[in-house]
């Protein structure tokens, strides 16, 4: 047998879904950074969307393939042609408030994809471990602090299906005993994070108010409370739960919650502004029915898997105007060059 091909048999390696997206970029990130192979499912868009993986594009040991979540053949292909150590399912349709306008496209994507990907790993590679994105927003702020015997009381068609995905990993974990596993993430965020989020939409909108690039913020309901980590720390208690000896589910969180409200005036004060001068109330931000308040209680990773988040919510704030006063410093030097 030549070296090289000792050398490929001994690599591990992870598929990561939703590669293209806020965590599935950090997550390939640290596994390339720890000698994985990495497959990255990524779904045909009309115009280039990989952006957060430009930087490790060039990586011999990054893989991109076409999939979708509601498409069962490409995912038994994914996983046939790759038996991964590691799968990491990122993907999903994220957000709570467009879950309300597409509830039977986020139920096929966010809950019955995770089903299709169970399926195929049992019957193709049951011995991958698997790790799910779940989310706080299962327990839906009905309990001052949330863990992992907190009742889930989804409040969203986007809870709804991230719970039913949950149950049908603790099923698979029971039924089959496969290592399956569920990281109940709550909120996290980065420079990559989607800019119609609550957060990014902010440090965009400090940002650029502050270069005359914008004139106002128009938001919904600003009192609501979030419970918010750095992303990188986020994949970091993936990638702990992932490679444990024994499956099992945790909460990932910061333990500190913060309101929206609060977010608006860190953010706004580190570029010297007011966002009192600046918000304006739209009622199309509004959700039908709102989760109030989420606070994790993450003590059982921290003892079980010895995590602990790197990023305090200053530091987290800091990293996104930084980045965010960057980018539109170059938006103002486009647009000033058009003149
Ligand atoms: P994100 O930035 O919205 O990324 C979602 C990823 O899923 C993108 O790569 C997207 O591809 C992909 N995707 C969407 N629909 C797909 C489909 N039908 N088939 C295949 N891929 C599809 O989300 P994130 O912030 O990284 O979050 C990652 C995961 O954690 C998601 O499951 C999310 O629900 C969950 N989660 C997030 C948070 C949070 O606060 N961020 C908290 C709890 C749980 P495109 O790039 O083509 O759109
Ligand atoms: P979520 O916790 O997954 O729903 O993350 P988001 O960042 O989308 O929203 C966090 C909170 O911010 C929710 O309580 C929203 O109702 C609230 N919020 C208030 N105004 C806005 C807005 O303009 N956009 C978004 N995305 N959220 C808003």
């Amino acid at each position: 047998m030549l070296i090289l091909d000792i050398i490929i048999l001994m690599t591990k390696s992870a598929v990561i879904t939703g590669i293209s997206g806020q965590a599935g970029s950090y997550l390939a990130e640290l596994l390339l950074n720890k000698g994985y192979k990495v497959y990255g499912m990524k779904r045909r868009s009309s115009s280039l969307n990989t952006q957060r993986i430009d930087h490790i594009f060039e990586n011999k040991n990054l893989e991109l393939v076409y999939g979708d979540l509601s498409d069962q053949s490409s995912i038994d292909n994914l996983i046939i042609n790759t038996k991964p150590d590691l799968f990491f399912n990122m993907a999903a349709m994220s957000h709570v408030r467009v879950s309300f306008d597409i509830p039977n496209y986020t139920m096929d994507v966010t809950g019955t994809g995770v089903v299709r990907i169970l399926e195929s790993l049992r019957k193709n590679s049951p011995d991958t471990h698997f790790l799910q994105a779940s989310s706080s927003e299962m327990f839906g702020g009905m309990n001052e602090v949330q863990d992992e015997e907190t009742k889930f009381h989804p409040r969203s068609p986007y809870a709804v299906a991230k719970a039913a995905a949950y149950y049908m990993v603790v099923n698979y974990r029971e039924a089959y005993n496969m290592h399956v596993s569920n990281a109940i993430c709550f909120n996290y965020e980065s420079p990559r994070r989607g800019e119609t989020f609550v957060s990014r939409k902010i440090t965009r909108a400090a940002t650029r108010i502050k270069l005359g690039l914008q004139d106002k913020l128009y938001m919904g309901n600003v009192h609501a409370k979030r419970d918010w980590s750095h992303a990188k720390d986020t994949v970091d208690a993936m990638f702990k739960i992932a490679t444990a000896p024994t499956a099992c589910d945790y909460v990932v969180s910061s333990d500190e919650n913060y309101s929206i409200e609060q977010f608006l005036d860190k953010a706004f004060s580190k570029v010297g502004l007011n966002y009192k001068d600046y918000l304006e109330f739209d009622e199309k931000y509004l959700r039908p029915t709102e989760v109030d308040n989420l606070l994790g209680n993450s003590s059982k990773i921290r003892k079980a898997l010895g995590w602990a988040p790197k990023y305090t919510f200053d530091a987290l704030v800091d990293e996104m105007i930084e980045s965010d006063l960057e980018l539109a410093g170059h938006e103002l030097l486009i647009k000033n060059n058009k003149k």
